[in-house]
């Protein structure tokens, strides 16, 4: 801890300071903070001081500290780190490293790696916070029915016992939430069964460990509702929505959906990634960005249900799937045009998403927060892409290097 303090204090002001010191503070001033909660703050100041926001508010309501350093963000605006609820990270050393570099750089401050993690590696990552990357939260091996041909990462059960012993086999890793797959892969493969999804909820819950659940079909998310389930790692996908697990969501608040919406199938310019990811593979993205019809109408089915349930009040968390660093900036304007206003939105891609995944003191511009924030060139508020005109980004007290 006091080392992370150091380092941040080095990295924000320059300057050296003792230990025995308060932290040296910047003070930043000027710009439009989004405070993640749906409040918004003009003309805000924000006192920095270590790792920690230690003020927040109207520029006339702080008194910033004598000798503090100033940075003016006149014009800008100030939104939370973003945390991805739902990554496949990689699974060695230099790789992982790097797909949370980059996240950081993205303005992704900590991203929940769903249960292709089979090595001690990415829980050794874990273990550390390190300057300059995103935090790393994990779910080990998910469970499963057996997928021949598929991933052999996840645990594979077919009885209640194993579904048992999967779930003490990765509490006893100390995951931070247990994953499974509820899907038949078009026909291609048995799913779990509530007679085994069900264990593994009770089992999950028996260790202080919630459940997040791959689906793809109403009728399961209704049978993993009335068992328990936590958290949806996916939207709904072959149907609209009926009232009954409309109902089923309002009476259980505390289920969490990461909609993790697809490809929207409609022509898109990527050129915002420019210099940022290899001209190569940027040039494959914007090829493959066309007027996609099929893609479209089943894009559309998540789109209407998103918008159903974030009407009714579920809690929408954001999550990308995959391992694409940049992914959050196009979920957020998916989501958007799903019916999401952009504040819900960056609700869900801070606060609601830093809550699910549980990282601490984080999800919000507020006094005591740690220091994770985005300064942006333009307001997302008045246009949701406006989250990819990165200026900054600032994680516990140290800028990131860009
Ligand atoms: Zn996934």
């Amino acid at each position: 801890m006091k080392r992370t303090l150091l380092a941040a204090a080095i990295a924000a002001t320059a300057v050296t300071v003792s230990l025995a010191q308060p932290p040296a503070a910047t003070v930043f001033e000027g710009a439009r903070v989004i405070v993640g909660d749906g409040r918004v703050i003009d003309n805000a100041t924000i006192v920095m001081q270590g790792d920690r926001i230690t003020q927040v508010g109207a520029a006339a309501a702080i008194k910033a500290p004598a000798g503090a350093t100033r940075v003016s963000l006149a014009g800008k605006t100030v939104m939370p780190a973003i945390v991805d609820a739902h990554v496949h990270t990689s699974t060695t050393p230099p790789d992982l490293t790097n797909d949370l570099r980059q996240r950081a750089q993205f303005g992704v401050g900590a991203a929940l790696s769903m249960g292709l993690d089979g090595t001690d590696v990415p829980f050794t990552q874990r273990a550390q916070t390190t300057p300059g990357l995103a935090r790393l939260y994990l779910a080990g091996r998910g469970i499963t029915a057996p997928e021949k041909g598929r991933t052999e990462v996840p645990h594979w059960i077919t009885t209640e016992a194993e579904a048992r012993k999967a779930v003490q086999d990765e509490a006893a890793k100390k995951v931070d939430l247990v994953k499974i797959w509820v899907d038949d892969r078009d026909g291609k493969f048995p799913k779990l069964t509530r007679a085994l999804y069900g264990p593994v909820i009770d089992e999950a819950h028996a260790h202080q460990l919630r459940v997040a659940a791959h689906i793809f079909s109403l009728e399961d998310a209704k049978g993993l509702l009335s068992v328990g389930i936590d958290a949806f790692a996916h939207g709904i996908r072959d149907r609209d929505v009926d009232d009954e697990v409309v109902a089923m969501f309002k009476a259980r608040p505390n289920v969490v959906l990461i909609p993790n919406m697809p490809d929207r199938g409609v022509a898109a310019d990527y050129s915002w990634l420019r210099g940022r990811i290899p001209d190569g593979e940027l040039q494959k993205i914007q090829a493959a960005a066309t007027d996609r019809p099929a893609v479209a109408a089943t894009w559309g089915i998540q789109a209407r249900n998103l918008k159903t349930l974030a009407a009714a009040g579920v809690t929408v968390a954001i999550g990308t799937d995959g391992n694409t660093p940049w992914a959050p900036h196009v979920e957020m304007a998916d989501m958007v045009a799903a019916g999401m206003t952009p504040a819900q939105v960056i609700i869900a891609a801070t606060r609601n998403a830093a809550a699910f995944v549980r990282v601490p003191n984080t999800g919000t511009i507020d006094t005591g927060k740690t220091a994770d924030f985005i300064v942006l060139d333009a307001n997302p508020l008045d246009d949701i892409t406006n989250t990819r005109k990165i200026a900054s980004v600032y994680l516990r007290g140290a800028l990131v290097q860009r």
